[in-house]
Protein backbone atom coordinates (compact mmCIF):
# COMPACT_ATOMS: atom_id res chain seq x y z
CA UNK A 1 0.00 0.00 0.00
CA UNK A 2 1.48 3.64 -0.55
CA UNK A 3 2.87 5.05 1.92
CA UNK A 4 1.63 8.49 1.27
CA UNK A 5 -1.61 6.97 2.11
CA UNK A 6 -0.61 6.75 6.01
CA UNK A 7 0.95 9.70 6.43
CA UNK A 8 -1.22 11.96 4.77
CA UNK A 9 -4.09 10.10 7.02
CA UNK A 10 -5.71 11.74 10.39
CA UNK A 11 -7.02 8.49 11.60
CA UNK A 12 -6.46 4.53 10.09
CA UNK A 13 -9.74 2.71 10.82
CA UNK A 14 -8.96 -1.52 10.03
CA UNK A 15 -12.43 -2.40 9.41
CA UNK A 16 -15.27 -1.60 7.35
CA UNK A 17 -17.97 -2.97 8.76
CA UNK A 18 -20.45 -0.70 10.36
CA UNK A 19 -18.57 -0.25 13.76
CA UNK A 20 -15.74 1.36 10.78
CA UNK A 21 -18.13 2.91 8.55
CA UNK A 22 -20.25 5.21 11.29
CA UNK A 23 -16.56 6.44 12.60
CA UNK A 24 -15.26 7.10 8.91
CA UNK A 25 -17.95 9.09 8.15
CA UNK A 26 -18.60 10.87 11.06
CA UNK A 27 -14.74 11.82 11.37
CA UNK A 28 -14.96 12.90 7.60
CA UNK A 29 -18.18 15.02 7.44
CA UNK A 30 -18.28 16.45 11.24
CA UNK A 31 -14.56 17.11 11.58
CA UNK A 32 -12.80 17.67 8.07
CA UNK A 33 -10.40 14.71 9.00
CA UNK A 34 -8.63 12.44 6.55
CA UNK A 35 -10.05 8.69 7.15
CA UNK A 36 -7.86 5.80 5.92
CA UNK A 37 -10.07 2.63 6.44
CA UNK A 38 -8.89 -0.69 5.27
CA UNK A 39 -10.49 -4.04 5.14
CA UNK A 40 -8.52 -7.35 4.63
CA UNK A 41 -11.64 -8.47 2.41
CA UNK A 42 -12.28 -7.50 -0.67
CA UNK A 43 -15.52 -5.74 -0.27
CA UNK A 44 -17.03 -3.07 2.10
CA UNK A 45 -19.73 -4.02 5.05
CA UNK A 46 -18.34 -6.74 7.06
CA UNK A 47 -20.54 -9.28 7.88
CA UNK A 48 -23.31 -7.15 6.52
CA UNK A 49 -22.33 -7.27 3.02
CA UNK A 50 -24.72 -8.23 0.63
CA UNK A 51 -24.40 -9.39 -3.31
CA UNK A 52 -26.86 -10.53 -5.99
CA UNK A 53 -26.54 -14.16 -6.47
CA UNK A 54 -25.77 -14.14 -10.30
CA UNK A 55 -27.94 -17.81 -10.57
CA UNK A 56 -31.34 -16.33 -9.55
CA UNK A 57 -30.89 -12.32 -8.87
CA UNK A 58 -31.59 -12.94 -5.19
CA UNK A 59 -29.98 -10.50 -2.93
CA UNK A 60 -27.43 -13.15 -0.92
CA UNK A 61 -26.26 -11.78 2.66
CA UNK A 62 -22.90 -13.49 2.35
CA UNK A 63 -22.18 -14.02 6.08
CA UNK A 64 -25.30 -14.88 7.51
CA UNK A 65 -28.81 -13.20 7.32
CA UNK A 66 -29.05 -10.10 8.27
CA UNK A 67 -32.19 -8.58 9.87
CA UNK A 68 -32.43 -4.68 10.72
CA UNK A 69 -33.89 -3.69 13.87
CA UNK A 70 -33.72 -1.20 16.41
CA UNK A 71 -35.84 1.17 19.20
CA UNK A 72 -32.74 3.37 19.16
CA UNK A 73 -34.05 6.42 17.20
CA UNK A 74 -30.81 8.02 17.05
CA UNK A 75 -29.72 4.74 14.97
CA UNK A 76 -32.66 5.22 12.97
CA UNK A 77 -32.51 8.18 12.17
CA UNK A 78 -29.08 8.57 11.16
CA UNK A 79 -29.12 4.92 9.20
CA UNK A 80 -32.22 6.44 7.23
CA UNK A 81 -30.08 9.58 6.01
CA UNK A 82 -28.16 6.55 3.84
CA UNK A 83 -30.84 4.24 2.93
CA UNK A 84 -34.69 3.74 2.89
CA UNK A 85 -36.11 0.54 4.48
CA UNK A 86 -38.54 -1.50 3.38
CA UNK A 87 -41.73 -2.73 5.30
CA UNK A 88 -40.77 -6.27 6.35
CA UNK A 89 -41.40 -7.83 9.14
CA UNK A 90 -39.58 -10.82 10.07
CA UNK A 91 -41.57 -13.65 11.54
CA UNK A 92 -39.59 -17.33 12.70
CA UNK A 93 -40.65 -20.66 12.97
CA UNK A 94 -39.32 -24.00 14.09
CA UNK A 95 -39.44 -27.54 12.88
CA UNK A 96 -39.51 -30.15 15.63
CA UNK A 97 -40.13 -33.63 14.84
CA UNK A 98 -41.55 -32.97 11.58
CA UNK A 99 -43.83 -30.41 13.04
CA UNK A 100 -43.80 -26.58 12.56
CA UNK A 101 -44.00 -24.17 15.53
CA UNK A 102 -44.23 -20.19 15.20
CA UNK A 103 -41.10 -18.93 17.41
CA UNK A 104 -39.76 -17.05 19.41
CA UNK A 105 -41.98 -19.18 21.37
CA UNK A 106 -45.35 -17.35 22.14
CA UNK A 107 -49.02 -18.19 23.23
CA UNK A 108 -49.74 -20.03 19.52
CA UNK A 109 -46.50 -22.02 20.28
CA UNK A 110 -47.24 -23.10 23.56
CA UNK A 111 -50.83 -23.81 22.91
CA UNK A 112 -49.91 -25.85 19.68
CA UNK A 113 -46.62 -28.02 21.47
CA UNK A 114 -49.23 -28.95 24.22
CA UNK A 115 -52.44 -29.39 22.55
CA UNK A 116 -54.17 -26.99 24.40
CA UNK A 117 -56.01 -23.77 24.25
CA UNK A 118 -54.65 -21.70 27.28
CA UNK A 119 -55.18 -18.23 28.10
CA UNK A 120 -52.24 -16.07 28.79
CA UNK A 121 -52.85 -16.33 33.02
CA UNK A 122 -52.76 -20.03 32.36
CA UNK A 123 -49.48 -20.88 30.36
CA UNK A 124 -47.95 -18.63 32.42
CA UNK A 125 -49.20 -20.24 35.75
CA UNK A 126 -48.24 -23.68 33.62
CA UNK A 127 -44.43 -22.29 32.85
CA UNK A 128 -44.23 -20.69 36.29
CA UNK A 129 -45.06 -24.10 37.54
CA UNK A 130 -42.43 -25.74 35.56
CA UNK A 131 -39.78 -23.17 36.10
CA UNK A 132 -40.01 -23.66 39.84
CA UNK A 133 -37.40 -26.83 39.75
CA UNK A 134 -35.03 -24.04 39.77
CA UNK A 135 -36.05 -22.39 43.27
CA UNK A 136 -35.20 -19.26 44.33
CA UNK A 137 -31.90 -19.34 42.87
CA UNK A 138 -31.24 -16.64 40.08
CA UNK A 139 -30.54 -18.43 36.99
CA UNK A 140 -26.69 -19.11 36.59
CA UNK A 141 -26.25 -19.80 33.11
CA UNK A 142 -28.12 -20.95 29.69
CA UNK A 143 -29.92 -23.94 30.55
CA UNK A 144 -30.93 -22.34 33.72
CA UNK A 145 -32.15 -19.18 32.20
CA UNK A 146 -33.76 -21.00 29.73
CA UNK A 147 -35.70 -23.32 31.96
CA UNK A 148 -36.64 -20.34 34.30
CA UNK A 149 -38.38 -18.36 31.01
CA UNK A 150 -40.08 -20.96 29.53
CA UNK A 151 -39.99 -24.65 31.98
CA UNK A 152 -38.03 -27.48 30.85
CA UNK A 153 -40.72 -29.32 28.44
CA UNK A 154 -40.43 -26.40 26.05
CA UNK A 155 -36.47 -26.03 26.66
CA UNK A 156 -36.27 -29.36 25.93
CA UNK A 157 -37.55 -28.85 22.01
CA UNK A 158 -36.70 -26.08 21.17
CA UNK A 159 -33.65 -25.12 22.85
CA UNK A 160 -31.88 -27.55 24.23
CA UNK A 161 -30.94 -29.47 20.87
CA UNK A 162 -30.50 -26.21 18.56
CA UNK A 163 -28.45 -24.74 21.63
CA UNK A 164 -26.11 -28.53 20.99
CA UNK A 165 -25.79 -27.59 17.36
CA UNK A 166 -25.13 -23.92 17.45
CA UNK A 167 -22.66 -23.83 20.22
CA UNK A 168 -21.26 -27.41 21.25
CA UNK A 169 -20.70 -26.33 24.29
CA UNK A 170 -22.24 -27.56 27.49
CA UNK A 171 -25.54 -25.25 27.54
CA UNK A 172 -24.76 -25.32 31.26
CA UNK A 173 -21.12 -23.20 30.71
CA UNK A 174 -22.67 -20.51 28.38
CA UNK A 175 -23.85 -17.56 29.54
CA UNK A 176 -27.49 -16.85 30.22
CA UNK A 177 -27.77 -13.54 28.12
CA UNK A 178 -27.45 -15.29 25.03
CA UNK A 179 -30.73 -16.68 25.79
CA UNK A 180 -32.33 -13.40 26.17
CA UNK A 181 -32.00 -12.49 22.78
CA UNK A 182 -34.81 -15.20 22.23
CA UNK A 183 -38.23 -13.71 23.83
CA UNK A 184 -40.83 -15.48 25.36
CA UNK A 185 -44.37 -13.82 24.96
CA UNK A 186 -47.76 -14.79 26.54
CA UNK A 187 -49.62 -13.04 23.57
CA UNK A 188 -50.39 -14.36 20.10
CA UNK A 189 -47.81 -11.51 18.64
CA UNK A 190 -45.47 -13.56 15.99
CA UNK A 191 -43.50 -10.74 15.06
CA UNK A 192 -39.79 -12.72 15.94
CA UNK A 193 -38.93 -8.68 16.79
CA UNK A 194 -40.60 -5.81 18.81
CA UNK A 195 -38.48 -3.02 17.99
CA UNK A 196 -40.30 -0.17 17.11
CA UNK A 197 -38.02 0.21 13.87
CA UNK A 198 -37.64 -2.44 11.09
CA UNK A 199 -37.35 -3.25 8.17
CA UNK A 200 -34.33 -4.01 5.46
CA UNK A 201 -32.64 -2.18 3.39
CA UNK A 202 -34.08 -1.30 0.23
CA UNK A 203 -30.92 -1.75 -1.91
CA UNK A 204 -29.49 -4.71 0.24
CA UNK A 205 -26.66 -3.57 2.76
CA UNK A 206 -23.87 -3.14 0.74
CA UNK A 207 -25.45 0.17 -0.54
CA UNK A 208 -25.61 1.99 2.98
CA UNK A 209 -21.75 1.58 3.15
CA UNK A 210 -21.02 2.83 -0.68
CA UNK A 211 -23.13 5.78 0.68
CA UNK A 212 -21.40 6.28 4.21
CA UNK A 213 -18.02 5.67 2.82
CA UNK A 214 -18.28 8.63 -0.45
CA UNK A 215 -16.78 11.31 0.88
CA UNK A 216 -14.12 12.95 -0.05
CA UNK A 217 -11.89 12.63 2.86
CA UNK A 218 -12.34 9.08 3.07
CA UNK A 219 -10.01 6.79 1.06
CA UNK A 220 -10.54 3.56 1.15
CA UNK A 221 -8.38 0.33 0.87
CA UNK A 222 -9.67 -3.41 0.14
CA UNK A 223 -7.69 -6.76 0.46
CA UNK A 224 -5.18 -5.59 2.95
CA UNK A 225 -4.45 -7.05 6.32
CA UNK A 226 -3.60 -4.46 9.22
CA UNK A 227 -0.93 -6.77 10.23
CA UNK A 228 1.13 -6.18 6.74
CA UNK A 229 1.25 -2.77 7.50
CA UNK A 230 1.85 -2.17 10.69
CA UNK A 231 5.14 -1.55 10.77
CA UNK A 232 4.49 0.92 8.23
CA UNK A 233 2.49 3.45 10.45
CA UNK A 234 3.86 6.86 11.22
CA UNK A 235 4.20 6.70 14.97
CA UNK A 236 1.04 8.66 16.66
CA UNK A 237 -1.36 7.91 14.22
CA UNK A 238 -4.54 6.97 15.95
CA UNK A 239 -5.73 3.70 14.93
CA UNK A 240 -9.67 2.18 15.43
CA UNK A 241 -8.98 -1.78 15.37
CA UNK A 242 -12.27 -3.48 14.67
CA UNK A 243 -10.91 -7.13 14.14
CA UNK A 244 -10.13 -9.80 16.97
CA UNK A 245 -9.04 -8.41 19.95
CA UNK A 246 -6.36 -11.68 20.80
CA UNK A 247 -5.38 -11.34 17.06
CA UNK A 248 -4.29 -7.61 18.13
CA UNK A 249 -1.60 -9.03 20.48
CA UNK A 250 -1.13 -11.89 18.58
CA UNK A 251 -2.75 -14.29 21.31
CA UNK A 252 -0.02 -13.75 23.81
CA UNK A 253 -2.53 -13.77 26.78
CA UNK A 254 -4.27 -17.26 24.80
CA UNK A 255 -7.14 -17.36 22.31
CA UNK A 256 -10.93 -16.36 22.58
CA UNK A 257 -13.35 -19.19 21.66
CA UNK A 258 -15.64 -17.94 18.72
CA UNK A 259 -17.97 -19.81 16.89
CA UNK A 260 -18.39 -19.70 12.84
CA UNK A 261 -20.72 -20.86 10.44
CA UNK A 262 -20.75 -23.17 7.09
CA UNK A 263 -23.31 -22.04 4.95
CA UNK A 264 -24.30 -24.40 2.39
CA UNK A 265 -25.63 -22.78 -0.98
CA UNK A 266 -28.00 -24.60 -2.89
CA UNK A 267 -29.99 -23.19 -6.30
CA UNK A 268 -33.22 -24.94 -5.74
CA UNK A 269 -35.53 -26.10 -9.03
CA UNK A 270 -38.72 -24.24 -7.81
CA UNK A 271 -39.53 -20.64 -7.29
CA UNK A 272 -40.42 -21.28 -3.19
CA UNK A 273 -38.34 -23.62 -1.47
CA UNK A 274 -39.86 -23.03 2.49
CA UNK A 275 -42.40 -20.14 2.36
CA UNK A 276 -40.55 -18.24 4.65
CA UNK A 277 -36.92 -16.86 5.04
CA UNK A 278 -36.08 -18.38 8.04
CA UNK A 279 -36.73 -22.31 9.60
CA UNK A 280 -34.95 -23.10 12.47
CA UNK A 281 -34.18 -27.31 12.72
CA UNK A 282 -34.68 -28.04 16.55
CA UNK A 283 -33.92 -31.42 16.32
CA UNK A 284 -30.20 -32.14 17.49
CA UNK A 285 -30.66 -35.30 15.04
CA UNK A 286 -30.50 -32.58 12.02
CA UNK A 287 -27.32 -31.47 11.16
CA UNK A 288 -28.01 -27.70 10.18
CA UNK A 289 -29.38 -25.33 12.61
CA UNK A 290 -31.85 -23.31 10.32
CA UNK A 291 -32.49 -22.91 6.38
CA UNK A 292 -32.48 -19.54 4.96
CA UNK A 293 -33.99 -18.77 1.76
CA UNK A 294 -33.01 -15.04 0.70
CA UNK A 295 -35.59 -13.94 -1.88
CA UNK A 296 -38.46 -14.16 1.55
CA UNK A 297 -36.40 -10.92 2.48
CA UNK A 298 -37.21 -8.77 -0.16
CA UNK A 299 -41.01 -9.77 -1.05
CA UNK A 300 -41.68 -6.50 -2.98
CA UNK A 301 -38.72 -7.38 -5.22
CA UNK A 302 -40.32 -9.24 -8.62
CA UNK A 303 -37.69 -11.77 -9.16
CA UNK A 304 -37.68 -12.79 -12.79
CA UNK A 305 -35.90 -16.32 -11.56
CA UNK A 306 -38.28 -19.84 -10.98
CA UNK A 307 -35.42 -20.83 -8.95
CA UNK A 308 -34.56 -19.80 -5.42
CA UNK A 309 -31.26 -19.79 -3.46
CA UNK A 310 -31.42 -21.44 -0.16
CA UNK A 311 -28.77 -21.75 2.66
CA UNK A 312 -28.36 -24.59 5.38
CA UNK A 313 -26.49 -23.44 8.13
CA UNK A 314 -23.79 -25.52 10.21
CA UNK A 315 -22.24 -24.12 12.69
CA UNK A 316 -18.82 -25.26 14.48
CA UNK A 317 -15.43 -24.02 16.40
CA UNK A 318 -13.50 -21.39 14.66
CA UNK A 319 -10.45 -21.90 14.08
CA UNK A 320 -7.29 -18.89 13.49
CA UNK A 321 -8.48 -18.98 9.87
CA UNK A 322 -12.12 -18.97 9.94
CA UNK A 323 -14.37 -16.12 10.18
CA UNK A 324 -15.25 -15.34 13.75
CA UNK A 325 -19.14 -14.87 14.07
CA UNK A 326 -20.15 -15.85 17.89
CA UNK A 327 -18.81 -15.25 20.97
CA UNK A 328 -18.40 -18.20 23.17
CA UNK A 329 -17.66 -16.20 26.09
CA UNK A 330 -17.19 -18.35 29.14
CA UNK A 331 -15.69 -18.12 32.16
CA UNK A 332 -12.31 -18.24 30.62
CA UNK A 333 -12.94 -16.21 27.96
CA UNK A 334 -13.83 -13.96 30.05
CA UNK A 335 -10.36 -13.95 31.76
CA UNK A 336 -8.45 -13.56 28.81
CA UNK A 337 -10.43 -10.87 27.36
CA UNK A 338 -9.76 -9.04 30.82
CA UNK A 339 -6.05 -9.45 30.03
CA UNK A 340 -6.36 -8.17 26.69
CA UNK A 341 -8.16 -5.36 27.81
CA UNK A 342 -5.54 -4.10 30.35
CA UNK A 343 -2.78 -4.21 27.84
CA UNK A 344 -4.91 -2.39 25.80
CA UNK A 345 -5.72 0.42 28.16
CA UNK A 346 -1.95 1.07 27.99
CA UNK A 347 -1.88 1.64 24.19
CA UNK A 348 -2.80 5.70 23.76
CA UNK A 349 -3.19 5.32 19.85
CA UNK A 350 -5.49 2.45 19.65
CA UNK A 351 -9.35 2.45 19.87
CA UNK A 352 -10.88 -0.89 19.99
CA UNK A 353 -14.20 -1.32 19.13
CA UNK A 354 -17.38 -3.46 16.99
CA UNK A 355 -18.23 -7.16 17.50
CA UNK A 356 -14.59 -8.39 16.79
CA UNK A 357 -12.58 -5.86 18.60
CA UNK A 358 -14.92 -5.87 22.00
CA UNK A 359 -15.50 -9.78 21.84
CA UNK A 360 -19.26 -8.77 21.75
CA UNK A 361 -22.25 -10.37 19.94
CA UNK A 362 -23.69 -6.65 18.67
CA UNK A 363 -26.60 -6.35 16.05
CA UNK A 364 -25.86 -3.84 13.40
CA UNK A 365 -27.88 -1.04 15.43
CA UNK A 366 -25.89 -1.86 18.28
CA UNK A 367 -22.60 -1.49 16.55
CA UNK A 368 -23.69 1.56 14.86
CA UNK A 369 -25.07 2.92 18.33
CA UNK A 370 -21.88 2.31 20.00
CA UNK A 371 -19.34 4.04 17.18
CA UNK A 372 -21.99 6.84 17.36
CA UNK A 373 -21.24 7.09 21.13
CA UNK A 374 -17.58 6.68 20.44
CA UNK A 375 -17.24 9.49 18.01
CA UNK A 376 -19.28 11.99 20.58
CA UNK A 377 -17.35 10.76 24.05
CA UNK A 378 -13.54 9.50 22.71
CA UNK A 379 -13.08 10.87 18.66
CA UNK A 380 -14.61 13.74 18.50
CA UNK A 381 -13.14 15.32 21.91
CA UNK A 382 -9.59 13.83 20.95
CA UNK A 383 -9.56 15.60 17.53
CA UNK A 384 -10.57 18.69 19.32
CA UNK A 385 -7.76 18.57 21.40
CA UNK A 386 -9.77 17.66 24.77
CA UNK A 387 -8.40 14.02 24.92
CA UNK A 388 -4.71 13.00 24.54
CA UNK A 389 -5.55 8.84 23.54
CA UNK A 390 -8.34 7.49 21.54
CA UNK A 391 -8.33 4.24 23.89
CA UNK A 392 -11.85 3.37 24.98
CA UNK A 393 -13.13 3.35 28.62
CA UNK A 394 -15.31 -0.23 28.54
P1 LIG B 1 -17.74 -6.65 11.20
O1 LIG B 1 -18.93 -6.45 10.33
O2 LIG B 1 -17.31 -8.02 11.50
O3 LIG B 1 -16.51 -5.86 10.53
C1 LIG B 1 -15.17 -6.01 10.92
C2 LIG B 1 -14.30 -5.94 9.69
O4 LIG B 1 -12.92 -5.91 10.10
C3 LIG B 1 -14.44 -7.15 8.77
O5 LIG B 1 -14.87 -6.76 7.49
C4 LIG B 1 -13.04 -7.77 8.75
O6 LIG B 1 -12.67 -8.28 7.47
C5 LIG B 1 -12.18 -6.58 9.12
N1 LIG B 1 -10.89 -6.98 9.68
C6 LIG B 1 -10.68 -7.83 10.71
N2 LIG B 1 -9.35 -8.00 10.92
C7 LIG B 1 -8.73 -7.22 10.00
C8 LIG B 1 -7.36 -6.98 9.70
N3 LIG B 1 -6.37 -7.58 10.36
N4 LIG B 1 -7.05 -6.13 8.69
C9 LIG B 1 -8.04 -5.55 7.97
N5 LIG B 1 -9.35 -5.75 8.21
C10 LIG B 1 -9.69 -6.57 9.21
N6 LIG B 1 -27.12 -8.08 13.38
C11 LIG B 1 -28.39 -7.62 13.30
O7 LIG B 1 -28.65 -6.47 13.69
N7 LIG B 1 -29.38 -8.38 12.76
C12 LIG B 1 -29.16 -9.64 12.29
O8 LIG B 1 -30.07 -10.30 11.80
C13 LIG B 1 -27.83 -10.15 12.37
N8 LIG B 1 -27.57 -11.39 11.93
C14 LIG B 1 -26.30 -11.88 12.02
C15 LIG B 1 -26.05 -13.16 11.56
C16 LIG B 1 -24.78 -13.67 11.63
C17 LIG B 1 -24.52 -15.05 11.10
C18 LIG B 1 -23.73 -12.89 12.19
C19 LIG B 1 -22.35 -13.44 12.31
C20 LIG B 1 -23.98 -11.62 12.66
C21 LIG B 1 -25.27 -11.09 12.58
N9 LIG B 1 -25.54 -9.81 13.02
C22 LIG B 1 -26.82 -9.33 12.93
C23 LIG B 1 -24.50 -8.96 13.62
C24 LIG B 1 -23.82 -8.02 12.61
O9 LIG B 1 -23.15 -8.79 11.64
C25 LIG B 1 -22.84 -7.14 13.41
O10 LIG B 1 -23.55 -6.31 14.28
C26 LIG B 1 -21.98 -6.22 12.55
O11 LIG B 1 -21.34 -6.93 11.53
C27 LIG B 1 -20.95 -5.55 13.45
O12 LIG B 1 -20.13 -4.69 12.71
P2 LIG B 1 -18.60 -4.55 13.07
O13 LIG B 1 -18.13 -3.38 12.28
O14 LIG B 1 -18.41 -4.53 14.52
O15 LIG B 1 -17.91 -5.92 12.59
N1 LIG C 1 -32.06 -20.53 20.10
C1 LIG C 1 -32.66 -21.74 20.31
N2 LIG C 1 -33.60 -22.20 19.42
C2 LIG C 1 -33.94 -21.51 18.32
C3 LIG C 1 -33.31 -20.25 18.10
C4 LIG C 1 -32.38 -19.81 19.00
O1 LIG C 1 -32.36 -22.41 21.29
O2 LIG C 1 -34.77 -21.99 17.53
C5 LIG C 1 -31.07 -20.06 21.08
C6 LIG C 1 -29.67 -20.51 20.70
O3 LIG C 1 -28.92 -20.76 21.88
C7 LIG C 1 -29.15 -19.30 19.98
C8 LIG C 1 -29.78 -18.15 20.78
O4 LIG C 1 -31.07 -18.64 21.14
O5 LIG C 1 -27.76 -19.23 20.00
C9 LIG C 1 -29.92 -16.85 19.98
O6 LIG C 1 -30.60 -17.13 18.80
P1 LIG C 1 -30.89 -16.07 17.65
O7 LIG C 1 -31.58 -16.79 16.56
O8 LIG C 1 -31.50 -14.85 18.23
O9 LIG C 1 -29.44 -15.64 17.23
P2 LIG C 1 -28.73 -15.62 15.86
O10 LIG C 1 -28.19 -16.99 15.73
O11 LIG C 1 -29.70 -15.27 14.79
O12 LIG C 1 -27.73 -14.56 16.05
Amino acid sequence: MDKNLLSEADILIVGAGFYGATLAERISTQLGRRVLVIDRRRHIGGNAFTEQDPATGVEIHRYGPHLFHTSNEEVWNYLRTFTGFTTYRHRGFSTYRDKVYPLPINLATICQFFGKRLSPDEARGMITGQAAELGDRPPANLEEKAISLVGRPLYEAFIKGYTAKQWQTDPRELPAQIIARLPVRYTFEDGYFTDRFQGQPVDGYTAIFERMLAHELIETRLGVDFFDIKPLLPKDLPVVYTGPIDRYFDYSEGELGWRTIDIDLEVMDTPDHQGTAIMNYADEAVPYTRVVEFRHFNPERQHKSDKTLIGREYSRFAGRSDEPYYPIDTRRDQAVYGRYLERAAAEKNLHLGGRLGTYRYLDMHQAIGAALKAFETVLGPYFAGKLDSVSRSL
